[in-house]
């Protein structure tokens, strides 16, 4: 499956000179022109990496930020501070960025940063089969969209990789500390109560009756088993 990046910056050429390069590398590379919709793009769209802009219109890459992992969204973040603003780039790793560069960059510096926070993410090995279905909901692995039957449902990244966890691992019981392990990955900070909380969200939205979960069972003690 193709990476994809998230570019939220407002200056249009470099939005048009990085997206270029992004994609002559292979990555897959959706644009947003200010704080509000990157916000809302990166919170409802599964991305692997944001690179993000600190000033921008209608809200900072600050606040974008703080809002993301308040919101336990893991994406590896890649911001973009000005030259100078030492304290920028203090407060964005404070904030949860991932690394930072000051503009103005060496584009070929800022591909090594974006290879190198990608590797990062959990490797998910390919699933077999592009799309998958239980009941009335179909997965679609390519596309990364998820339909229970009366429309796509909004899966955040994280609520995405979770869900193609448990259905390549149909029937196992996976313990709070595996799925922390290989879906989380390199975040240290969560915890095993971070997972239930991400398996509530995943019911409400995809199970029929989120309360008697019907695909995603707890197994008491133990942790989590998909069945579906
Ligand atoms: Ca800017």
């Amino acid at each position: 499956m193709n990476r994809r990046i998230l570019l939220v910056e407002d200056e249009p050429g470099l939005v048009m000179t990085l997206s270029d390069r992004l994609r002559g590398e292979g990555y897959s590379v959706e644009t947003a022109l200010d704080g509000d919709k990157g916000l809302t793009r990166a919170l409802n769209e599964p991305f692997d990496l944001i690179i993000l802009d600190v000033m921008l219109p209608r809200r900072n890459g600050f606040d974008i930020c703080r809002s993301l992992r308040q919101q336990s969204r893991q994406t590896p973040i890649l911001m973009l501070t000005s030259r100078g603003q030492v304290t920028d780039t203090v407060v964005g790793l404070k904030l949860g960025a991932d690394d930072y560069m000051t503009k103005p960059f060496e584009m070929i510096e800022l591909l090594a940063r974006v290879e190198a926070l990608l590797r990062r993410v959990p490797d998910v090995p390919t699933p077999p089969v592009d799309v998958y279905q239980f009941g009335p909901v179909k997965v679609d692995f390519r596309t990364a969209e998820v339909d229970c039957g009366n429309g796509p449902v909004e899966l955040s990244a994280l609520e995405f990789r979770l869900l193609r966890y448990l259905i390549e691992h149909r029937g196992a019981i996976l313990s709070r500390d595996s799925l922390l392990n290989e879906v989380w990955g390199y975040n240290a900070l969560a915890s095993t109560r971070t997972v239930d909380v991400h398996v509530a969200w995943l019911r409400q939205k995809i199970e029929p009756n989120p309360r008697y979960p019907k695909y995603i069972l707890t197994v008491h003690g133990l942790g989590y088993k998909f069945v579906g």
